[in-house]
């Protein structure tokens, strides 16, 4: 994997300008900053978007906003990572705002009033679910790519059943891993080959319980977001995480502290911008 380029925009933008580069298509990947949840929209260089979780209900007008301000009119792919309200709770105000083209859900069962509003929303539409799984491709080209990691199988723990996916532009690879704790890590490792990846969204918003030394030794990213609210009741993201990622020499992102952080990527390079 080649070294990157990464640099705060701030600093770009103080530079004289010396892009000698050919231009070629950027992807955007926004991690919203949607409080305690998780919420990813990334503009992809063709032109199409993905989202990927869409916060919890408190954040859905945030969300909703930013799509628009993004220039957002169809989701050309919607990915559910898993039921738990602080991923799907904005949903239903995604689905009411935008086209959306194909939905991504992994199998479960699971009976909250906000997951059955959220497949009423989708049937109420007219579009039906594709089962996010290991080995499922939503993209393939050639520049681009993307798949799913995980889940392997089904768990009983909603956390480990979350859609993982891994999105590849040009050299840069994208990993998310839901709320996918060490169980669903271990699976994956075994199931397939987990790649190097340069940005890697940490499962679990930082809990103790995901991102083991084995995942990530795997992975390996030079970047890491973590989605987390100010203040939560959980005490994410846990200190032995922040350690980890710090002994691995990953530079950390959090939207608790950095509000909403966009990293832009021309397939090589890749610039992290923050909200604060
Ligand atoms: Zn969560």
């Amino acid at each position: 994997m080649s070294a990157l380029l990464i640099s705060l925009l701030l600093i770009i933008a103080l530079l004289p300008s010396c892009a000698s580069t050919v231009a070629r298509p950027r992807l955007t990947a926004v991690f919203l900053d949607v409080g305690q949840g998780d919420s990813c929209l990334f503009l992809l260089p063709d032109g199409t978007s993905m989202l990927i979780d869409a916060g919890p209900r408190s954040a859905k007008d945030a969300v909703v906003n930013s799509l628009k301000e993004s220039g957002i009119e169809k989701i050309d792919y919607l990915v559910f990572t898993h039921p738990h309200e602080d991923h799907i709770g904005g949903g239903v105000a995604v689905l009411e705002e935008f086209d959306v083209g194909q939905i991504y859900m992994p199998r479960t069962s699971h009976t909250t009033k906000t997951y059955e509003d959220l497949l009423l929303a989708i049937k109420d539409k007219g579009l039906s679910i594709t089962e996010a799984k290991a080995g499922k491709t939503v993209v393939d080209t050639t520049d681009l790519k993307a798949f799913f990691l995980g889940p392997t199988k089904n768990y009983e723990d909603l956390n480990n059943c979350s859609a993982v996916l891994c999105l590849t532009y040009g050299k840069v690879t994208f990993i998310l891993a839901g709320d996918a704790e060490s169980e669903a890590e271990k699976d994956m490792l075994v199931a397939a080959r987990v790649p190097d990846a340069d940005v890697l969204k940490v499962g679990h918003h930082g809990s103790a319980t995901s991102t083991s030394d084995e995942f990530l030794d795997a992975i390996d990213p030079e970047v890491a977001v973590i989605s987390v609210g100010k203040d939560n009741s959980y005490g994410h993201p846990a200190q032995k995480i922040l350690d980890r990622l710090a002994k691995a020499g990953v530079d950390v992102y959090r939207t608790d502290v950095h509000g909403t952080v966009t990293l832009t990527t021309n397939g090589r390079d890749v610039e992290v911008k923050t909200e604060r």
